[in-house]
């Protein structure tokens, strides 16, 4: 198997990755990694959690100090790597940080949602590699504090995510600054056609490498899923957690609503939780993934968007305690358990209504997902009517039934009440 002093790296760069502690090169890693030193614009299918980051920034650090160093003035920008959200961005900033430990190149980070003076003191010390989210840096490309025109390599992270995010326009008014002559790396988890004519716009004969999709879990995540009702499922969570002696987990839930309810309800428990949404500032957002990462935070509580991104070693466990509407939404959760390698569990908790939803996401991954039926808080509500879903007609008949028995139930109980 190829190792990293097989991929062409630098001494100081194999040191700094050593220094990771990375012992193998993923496989995006050793299909990226040659390529991009050959100065190749790159078509990458992979998502994160395979290791991409480092497929990019490690040979644009080494091709960067081969062009010109780290000299101590007058440093010219000649990376540009833009990324969807702000988490992703800090994270890949602080992995720059690391594999460019020996190199010493000036690289920064800039987003929105924060004051922009820090960023642009760092940026006028000099900066060589920039990570941007695409609204600040339209900001200040347009007060002309970042110029693009000594670019050599420009990357577009999570292009899927980018256009779901509503991106495009700021995504071309960004392309439209950069020299023509450059290289570019493009990375998306799916490639639908409108992500494929993007990249043909963007790239220039590009080698494509392809690891996992998003149909495809990691094989090493254990995956269970317990049935219940909707008014017991914080009881069976709690319940969860202590029999399987989970201490920490990255909890998803469907709305910033609820993500902030389940907050208030674990806060009585013995568990410290925090909540990290589209609602909440960036330094909060912040704050609550530092207090995870440090442990000083048990449970994270998010929501899709504001966990894309989020990377955090070994994160044994991922709990959807709503089952996502989409299924491969599913498949990208549970991947932020036991990345690279590593081994871990994701408990999907699922109430009556949700369970069609189940069927589509096994479908769509080819795998059972194990259904743990031994618990205290057993599913008791009326679904057989979404279950024996699909065909329109008969499905609005039982949802009927279901309705009307519930209702029956509730006048008789009533009744009984009156009397
Ligand atoms: P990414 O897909 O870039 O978000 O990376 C996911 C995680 O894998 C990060 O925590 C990286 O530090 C880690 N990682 C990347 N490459 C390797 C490697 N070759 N060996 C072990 N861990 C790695």
């Amino acid at each position: 198997m190829t190792q990293f002093d097989q991929l062409g790296l630098i001494d100081p760069i194999y040191r700094a990755v050593a220094d990771k502690g990375y012992e193998t090169p993923t496989p995006i890693q050793r299909q990226a990694i040659p390529k991009v030193l050959q100065r190749k614009d790159v078509l990458g299918i992979a998502q994160t959690g395979t290791g991409k980051t480092a497929a990019f920034s490690i040979p644009i650090i080494q091709l960067i100090h081969q062009i010109d160093g780290a000299p101590r003035h007058g440093k010219k920008l000649r990376a540009l790597i833009l990324t969807p959200t702000r988490e992703l961005a800090i994270q890949i900033e602080e992995n720059i940080r690391d594999y460019n430990r020996y190199t010493k190149l000036g690289h920064a980070v800039i987003f929105g949602g924060v004051k922009q003076g820090r960023q642009v003191e760092q940026l006028k010390r000099g900066v060589q590699i920039l990570v941007a989210t695409p609204g600040r840096l339209i900001d200040l490309m347009d007060q002309g504090i970042i110029s693009l025109d000594d670019l050599k390599i420009f990357v577009l992270d999570e292009a899927d995510r980018m256009l779901d995010m509503g991106f495009i326009h700021d995504i071309k008014r960004i392309t439209k600054r950069l020299p023509s002559k450059r290289q570019t790396l493009f990375f998306s988890a799916t490639m639908p056609d409108n992500i494929l004519q993007l990249s043909q716009n963007l790239l220039h004969n590009p080698v494509r490498v392809e690891v996992e999709t998003r149909s495809k879990p990691a094989d090493h995540v254990r995956q269970l899923m317990y049935r219940t009702d909707k008014s017991k499922k914080i009881d069976l969570l709690q319940y969860i957690l202590k029999e399987e002696q989970i201490e920490t987990a990255l909890i998803f839930t469907r709305t910033k609503y609820g993500a902030d309810k389940l907050v208030r309800k674990l806060k009585k428990t013995d568990y410290r939780a925090a909540a990290i949404h589209g609602n909440k500032s960036q330094n909060q957002r912040q704050a609550a993934l530092k207090g995870f990462k440090a442990g000083k935070i048990d449970l994270l509580i998010a929501t899709d968007i504001a966990a894309r991104g989020i990377d955090i070693k070994q994160l044994g466990h991922v709990i959807n305690y709503n089952v996502p509407n989409i299924s491969e939404t599913y498949v990208h959760r549970i991947g932020r358990s036991g990345r690279a390698g590593e081994s871990g569990t994701s408990i999907t908790i699922v109430q009556g209504d949700e369970w069609p939803y189940i069927k589509d996401i096994e479908k769509l991954m080819k795998k059972r997902i194990e259904l743990i039926k031994d618990h205290p808080y057993p599913q008791t509500e009326q679904t057989e009517v979404k279950e024996t879903k699909k065909s329109s007609k008969p499905q609005a008949k039982g949802r009927n039934h279901g309705k009307k028995k519930s209702s029956h139930r509730w006048r008789s109980k009533k009744k009984v009440a009156q009397s």
